[in-house]
């Protein structure tokens, strides 16, 4: 899933700082699932603004509506009757949520309230490890299903570097040293060989630097 994190309070409470009636959107989608976006995120930020208004003799009328998704136009187009009635919207999903709202109501002004921060799982309650970096071409196969990309500091993939310790990575203690599970993994199963031919350079013409890509599927067109 997409993981996100609520922006700093102040970055929050700067970007709002001229409206006097703000709706906040929030999306059951992934930034629910990292406990982000959700409804029960999208009240609290309410109250918190609502009382950091208050507090500065400055009141702020905050309403609050949580979409099914933010990514999918026929859910944005629920807000056409309720985004003119505000002086801004704030969007609580990754950001494709404000883009897509910025994009169906251009004399909106939209904000993001959450940073987008990678495509992760859920390593145990309120942890969340960045496992993918969307290269389009994936390879885990060849690395006894681990990623090097996302999860080799130096997205090495003729790793390893030869710096880790104690299976940790000499860019930060705290993170697995992705090079040793393949190793030690591919070891146990008896493939190690599979490390032994040099991979070739990697066509990222399918990453992000290839420019901005879209997927189409003619059977799926309406
Ligand atoms: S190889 Fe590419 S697509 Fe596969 S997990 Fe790694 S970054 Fe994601
Ligand atoms: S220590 Fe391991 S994870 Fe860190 S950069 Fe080197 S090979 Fe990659």
């Amino acid at each position: 899933m997409i993981v996100g994190e609520r922006k700093p309070l102040d970055e929050i409470i700067e970007m709002i700082k001229d409206a006097k009636k703000i709706l906040i959107v929030g999306c059951k989608g992934c930034v629910t699932v990292c406990n982000a976006g959700g409804s029960k995120e999208v009240g609290i930020l309410a109250s918190t603004l609502r009382l950091a208004r208050l507090k500065d003799n400055n009141p702020l009328e905050v309403d609050e509506l949580t979409l099914e998704r933010q990514c999918d136009p026929e859910y944005i187009e629920a807000l056409d009757e309720q985004v003119p009635n505000y002086d801004l919207i704030l969007s609580m999903a990754c950001s494709i949520g404000p883009q897509f709202i910025s994009e169906r109501f251009p004399e909106a002004q939209v904000y993001p309230a959450l940073n987008t921060c990678f495509m992760g799982g859920s390593m145990e309650h309120g942890i969340w490890a960045e496992y993918c970096q969307a290269c389009g071409d994936c390879k885990v196969h060849l690395f006894g299903g681990y990623c090097p990309i996302a999860r080799c500091s130096k997205s090495l993939l003729n790793g390893p570097c030869g710096g880790s310790a104690d299976g940790k990575c000499e860019v930060d203690k705290e993170i697995d040293c992705v090079w040793h599970l393949i190793v030690t993994k591919l070891m146990k199963q008896g493939k190690l060989n599979q490390l032994t031919q040099v991979k070739p350079l990697k066509n990222w013409t399918t990453s992000r630097d290839g420019g901005p890509r879209k997927i189409v599927r003619e059977d799926l067109k309406l």
